[in-house]
Parts: C-alpha cells; sequence; structure tokens
C-alpha cells in the first residue's frame, strides 16, 4: 500500500519547482509563468483545523474525482472552461524529479492553468442545512435571501440557491455574504457569471449523483479570471467530499440533519473525545480507516471505478 503523505517531499522545490501556496489541504508550485502542480496530500481537517495524520489516498482521491467532473463537464457542458490542463505530472517535470518523489506526486496532482482567483466562495445550495439551515431558524433567511416560511431542517429547496461567502485569509473563517455583497466584491459583470456557471454546473452534477444514490446537498467553487480574454474559468477542486456536503440517497429523512457520507465519523468522534477544534490531534486507526472507507465509497460510487483499480492502473 502507498504510503500516506501528509507533507510533499522537499525535493520537489530543490528539483526547481518554486512553492507559491500551502492551504489545508494542498501544495501548489509553479510551473512556469503560465501554468501550476495542484497537488493534492492525505491531510484532512475537521471543524477548521488539521489533523495530525492523514487519511490514506485521500489525495488522490480528490484529484480524480475533481478530474472526473471536469471531463463529464466537457461533454455536458461546453462553453464551461476549467483550468485543468491534465491530471498528471507534466512529462518534462516528472523527467527531472527523482523516481521516489514523482511516485509521491502520482495520482495527486494536476497541472492546471494559473490564474488570477476571483475573492468569492461560490457556495450553491440545493437543499437547507448546516450554516444555511442556523440562519434561517433566526430570521427566515438564507445569506440574507427571504425564504419561504415553514421549511424544515434538509429540506430540498424549491430551485437550487447561490449563496456566497468570502473568501477568508488563513486562519480566518469565511463569511456568509448575501448576492448584492458579492457583487460589490467582484463586480455586477463577474458576479452574475459566477452565480450562471455555478448553478449551471450544480443541477448537473447533482442530476448525474442523484442517478448513483448520492444527494449533493450543497457545495462551493472558486473561479479564475483569465485577465487576457477576461474569460471566467472554473478552478480549485469540485464536487469532492471536502468541497460539498453528500448525502446517501436512500438514508436521507426530512426534519433532522443527516450523515453526510465523509467526515461525519470523524467530526462524532471528536466531539464524543471532547477534542472538537483541538490543534495537532491525532486519529486512531480505526477513525482513519472507516473515514477512508467512506470517500472510497463515495468515490465509487460517483465514478463507478473500483478505487484498488484505480491505485494500480491510473484513472
Ligand atoms: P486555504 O488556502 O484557505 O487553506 P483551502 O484549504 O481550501 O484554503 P487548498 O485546497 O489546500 O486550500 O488549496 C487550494 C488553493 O489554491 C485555494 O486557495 C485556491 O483558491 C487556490 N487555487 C485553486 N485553483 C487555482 C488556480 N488555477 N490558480 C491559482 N490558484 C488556485
Ligand atoms: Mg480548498
Amino acid at each position: 500500500n502507498p504510503p500516506t503523505v501528509t507533507q510533499i517531499d522537499s525535493q520537489v522545490e530543490q528539483h526547481g519547482l518554486k512553492k507559491i501556496a500551502s492551504g489545508k489541504v494542498r501544495e501548489i508550485y509553479e510551473v512556469d509563468a503560465k501554468t501550476l502542480l495542484f497537488v493534492a496530500t492525505d491531510r484532512i481537517s475537521a471543524y477548521d483545523v488539521i489533523m495530525k495524520n492523514g487519511v490514506p489516498q485521500k489525495g488522490a482521491l480528490l484529484t480524480l474525482m475533481t478530474a472526473h467532473w471536469f471531463n463529464l463537464f466537457k461533454e455536458k457542458i461546453p462553453d464551461l472552461k476549467t483550468h485543468l490542463l491534465s491530471a498528471s505530472v507534466p512529462e518534462s517535470v516528472a523527467s527531472s524529479l527523482p523516481a521516489e518523489v514523482s511516485d509521491q506526486l502520482r495520482l495527486r496532482t494536476m497541472h492546471v492553468r494559473r490564474l488570477k482567483v476571483l475573492p468569492l466562495e461560490s457556495i450553491v445550495r440545493g437543499y437547507i442545512t448546516g450554516s444555511a439551515w442556523s440562519e434561517y431558524k433566526k430570521t427566515s433567511t438564507v445569506h440574507g435571501i427571504a425564504m419561504p416560511k415553514g421549511l424544515q431542517e434538509s429540506q430540498k429547496l424549491e430551485k437550487p440557491l447561490w449563496t456566497p461567502s468570502t473568501k477568508a485569509e488563513v486562519g480566518d473563517k469565511d463569511e456568509n455574504i448575501s448576492p448584492e455583497e458579492a457583487t460589490k466584491i467582484v463586480g455586477e459583470k463577474y458576479a452574475k457569471k459566477i452565480e450562471e456557471l455555478s448553478l449551471k454546473v450544480y443541477q448537473i452534477a447533482r442530476d448525474y449523483a442523484a442517478e448513483r444514490g448520492i444527494i449533493i446537498a450543497d457545495t462551493k467553487f472558486e473561479f479564475g479570471l483569465d485577465v487576457d480574454t477576461d474569460e471566467v474559468i472554473l478552478v480549485d477542486e469540485v464536487l469532492t467530499p471536502d468541497s460539498s456536503r453528500f448525502w446517501p440517497a436512500d438514508k436521507y429523512e426530512l426534519g433532522k440533519s443527516q450523515d453526510s457520507f465523509d467526515k461525519q465519523y470523524l467530526r462524532d468522534w471528536l466531539t464524543k473525545e471532547g477534542l472538537k477544534g483541538k490543534d495537532g490531534v491525532e486519529m486512531t486507526d480505526a477513525v482513519v480507516k472507516e473515514t477512508a472507507k467512506k470517500y472510497r465509497e463515495a468515490f465509487e460510487m460517483l465514478t463507478g471505478q473500483k478505487w484498488d483499480e484505480v491505485v494500480k492502473n491510473g484513472a
């Protein structure tokens, strides 16, 4: 079994790839002026803190799931552009790296276009849950948008709703905002385009997932700008268990919170052990195993591919 990777080998940088950013999950390196290596580690966060140990092959799973969606959209939404160039390490880069480093990057790396990321988290909600449900209970609104009376927890919304949030600096929390506030941040032209593309992508993905037994309750996109052509381009990861709430359709029950596919086991364990929000928590083997199992289940249901075969042969 490949080892769990929470840190990318620093030899990547010694071999000429400058690290330009490090997120909770990903490390981003410059390949050339126009392109990046977008590398997902096996790190996992819950309640906004990163666990000390990782979940084996989670990074590869997020990368390949994102690539799966991008390829589907190429067919179904021909006017959508994405940042994906290829779901692999470009040959020119791979050939200059030691074999063990190339091995570490294998399956977890995308070669992407480097773009100016527009400072919004573009959330689409098909169901009312999480922070939207908390707000609704208090004010009958969701991100400031007036909602019908009498909605129940986890209820399907009449139409999917575009509910942006700010993109906070590292360590800060993203803040839910209204579509009007989003317009003030990125301007009317880009806000409209982001809303339109996000709703289109969500609806295609929702229908695709529904046929495979998964409800996509909500999800978060990010967009970048090609400053040469003024085009708005879908970037980052998309429609993964890290960026979305996936619910098993056969367990759906109106009027209560739903078990999500992926991190629920970890969150419940953290709560039970009094470790919620604490730094540097080491997950037990059982928690790691159960979490890995859930991510794999979601991958297999959505892509129709067997995870073990993907790891052996590539996607
Ligand atoms: P944070 O950076 O706040 O920790 P995160 O945990 O979601 O957020 P990661 O997923 O680890 O971050 O890293 C992805 C980062 O890369 C995000 O900040 C995202 O905005 C940025 N990004 C995604 N696609 C591109 C792109 N094509 N060009 C430049 N930056 C990108
Ligand atoms: Mg991210």
